[in-house]
This record gives structure tokens, sequence and C-alpha cells, in this order.
């Protein structure tokens, strides 16, 4: 690409961090490494391929096309679609041995004609249980019991119970526990009425490294594949962030006092103050809410100054630059860095969001 703005993926953080997880794991724990939104912005397939290095064992991404990519490029681990498919395409998962989430009984009466006789493959399903997230997943005895005699069905293998939680990254986890609570509640739901499943799993990233004893058969981890992970409730592990992101300054200039910068003039120089420009905005995913966060410039920090645009985006900077001097959005430069956790603590948002967003048009580089 010819553009001056690019993201660096580190596949080796990637499967350092998988591995580092794996450890932390009680033995015979699998590890589902989640690379749905496209690995989070990392690239899916590689993501997938430098987890599987690590030791992942199986794979999850959210939708039945992420799935399908995954087996394009040739990678032949269980997948799970962690969003119920429409029931007409069931032959597709099972063709391609995707296993799928399922919620309620109505999506198996669905599938009626759709199913292909002579295939002789079983489908594979996840039943999800909605514990307290208020997403998707069954909630009451009455909804397991309904569904009960469709995972007995001999088209039909159970290779998974599942739940997520709603407040793993919050201190207090009086919630999360009353969750587990209701899981373990649902469990015997499971063992009473004869269901034979091979893996039940709750934790996802948050949980699984704060709890490990939560782990059960299976963690189903993505944030923490790419270093994203609450630092200050678990002081004691070390992750690496996967991305990096790269641009130059393509223009430098002198503002007067009172002078303008962005629409609507969002920004007024309140002395005289060098300004840069860096071709990167909310077209690329650079979102507007990332006005007043901080750039690297030689290893110092320049703040933005005026509304984000589609494409570009300013910086008040200590001095004149060269237009051409390679700034840092995410990673380090000399002695600091900038992570996508203080990014998203500016944005109001979580680290996975501003990864996910960054667009096509950001080229992604691969380094290990
Ligand atoms: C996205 C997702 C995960 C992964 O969560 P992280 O916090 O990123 O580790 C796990 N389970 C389900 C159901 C998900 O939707």
């Amino acid at each position: 690409m010819y553009r001056d703005t690019r993201a660096e993926v580190n596949l080796g953080a990637i499967r350092e961090n998988t591995a580092v997880i794996r450890r932390l794991m009680p033995e015979g724990t699998r590890l589902m490494a989640v690379v749905k939104g496209d690995g989070y912005g990392h690239g899916s397939v590689e993501s997938a391929r430098a987890a599987v290095q690590g030791g992942a064992d199986q794979l999850a991404v959210a939708y039945l096309e992420e799935a399908l990519q995954l087996r394009s490029k040739g990678i032949e681990l269980p997948i799970l679609i962690l969003t119920p498919i429409h029931p007409s395409e069931v032959m597709l998962a099972v063709r391609h041995q995707l296993m799928v989430t399922v919620t309620h009984a109505e999506w198996f009466r669905q599938i009626g004609s759709h199913r292909d006789q002579r295939c002789k493959e079983k489908l594979k399903v996840h039943v999800k249980a909605d514990t307290g997230l208020g997403r998707i997943g069954l909630r009451t005895r009455e909804e397991w019991d309904e569904l009960v005699p469709w995972l007995q069905w001999d088209f039909v293998e159970v290779e998974g119970f599942y739940t997520h939680f709603a407040t793993s990254a919050r201190e207090d986890t009086a919630f999360l526990k009353k969750q587990h609570g209701k899981f373990l509640e649902m469990k015997e739901w499971c063992r009473a009425s004869g269901v034979e499943v091979h893996q039940y799993h709750c934790a996802g990233s948050n949980a699984a490294l704060r709890f490990p004893e939560l782990a059960m058969d299976m963690v189903r981890i993505g944030a923490a594949l790419f270093g994203f992970y609450p630092e200050a409730l678990v002081p004691d592990i070390q992750l690496r962030p996967a991305l990096s992101l790269y641009s130059k300054l393509i223009q430098v200039k002198r503002l007067r006092q009172g002078e303008c910068i962005g629409y609507d003039n969002s920004y007024v120089a309140s002395g005289d103050e060098w300004i840069g420009t860096v071709p990167i905005g909310y077209g690329d995913g650079w979102s507007q809410s990332m006005q007043g966060s901080e750039i690297l410039v030689e290893g110092r920090r320049a703040e933005v100054v005026g509304k984000i645009c589609m494409d570009q985006l300013m910086i008040r900077l200590d001095r004149k630059y060269d237009t051409g001097t390679e700034v840092v959005l995410i990673g380090s430069q000399g002695e600091d860095r900038i992570t996508v956790r203080e990014l998203a603590l500016h944005a109001g948002t979580v680290p996975q969001e501003i990864s996910t967003l960054l667009s096509g048009r950001v080229e992604r580089n691969y380094a290990d």
C-alpha cells in the first residue's frame, strides 16, 4: 500500500500470550481462541494460526462467514460459531465441520427439510445459557426441557454447554458469582436429563485470568490473546500487546494565537503553536472520541487537537518537526508507550473496540 499509516501485528506476542494463558489454566483445560471480528482487528487467519502455535485447541468466531473464511484458508481445528446461524444453513455447518450455538427448541424445528438425509455427519452443537448477560441463551427450566428431545436427536451431538459473564472486568465479583451459581444449577439440569455434554465452559479472558478455578473443561480466550486484560486485577500476569500503529507527519505548520484548527473551529490556538497533520481519521476507524488523546512524536507526547476528520487529524507539537517524521499512535517510541488500554480509557470504551474498529484501509503488516 502507498499510505503512511500502517498497523503492525506481532504474531509472536499472540503465540506467547496463548502459551502463558495455557500454563495458568488447570491441567487438562482446553483453550478456545476467539478470533471473531477479524481477530479483534489483528487478522483472523493470522491470529488463529499464531494462537494454534501457542497451544490453542479450538477456535471460535461470531458468524458463519467468519468460520468459512478460516476453513477456506485451510484451518482444520474445531470452530464454534458463537451467534446462532440460520437453521436453513445447517448443512453448511455440518459439511465444514463447524460447531453451532443453539439456544431454543424453535431453532431445531425450523431445520425441517433443510437437513440433507444422505449426509451421515452429525450436527455439533453447543447449548448457550443466559445466566445474566441478557444477550442470547435459554434462561428457564421449561426452555431446557423443551430443548432436550432435540439434543437427543440422532442427527445431533452435544459438544458443549456454555454461558458468558457480564461483569468479569469489574472488581466486585458478586454478580459473577451469582451467574456461576446459576450455571452450576443449569449443569445439573443437563445431568438430570441424561443429555451427554462433552464440555462445559463459562470463562472468557477476564474470568479465566482472574479466577482459573472457573475454567471448567475449556476457556474461551479472545481479548487476552492480543494482550488486552484488566492489568490492575491480575497483577501477577504479563501479557504482551500484539498491535502497533504507525503514521507520519504529512504537514507541519506554525499557527498564531487565535487561529483555528478543524471542523467547526473546534480548536483555537492559545499562543504561537506548531501543528502537525497525521493521515488517519474516522474513515480508518480512528473515532472522533480520540480527540484529546496523545500521539508519540520522537518519543514525546503530542495532543490531538480539533475534531478528527475522516482521513486526517491534527496534533499540537512542542516544536517544529520535519514532514515525514514517524509518529506512533499505538506502541512505544523512545522511553514512552501508548497502549490501547490508555486510548480506550480516553475514549470511554474497551481496548478491543479500538483494535476491532481499525478499518481495512489500514494495512496490517505481520512481524514475529
Ligand atoms: C467474544 C466472546 C468471548 C471472548 O471474550 P474475551 O473477553 O474477548 O476473551 C468468549 N465468549 C463469548 C460468548 C464471546 O462472545
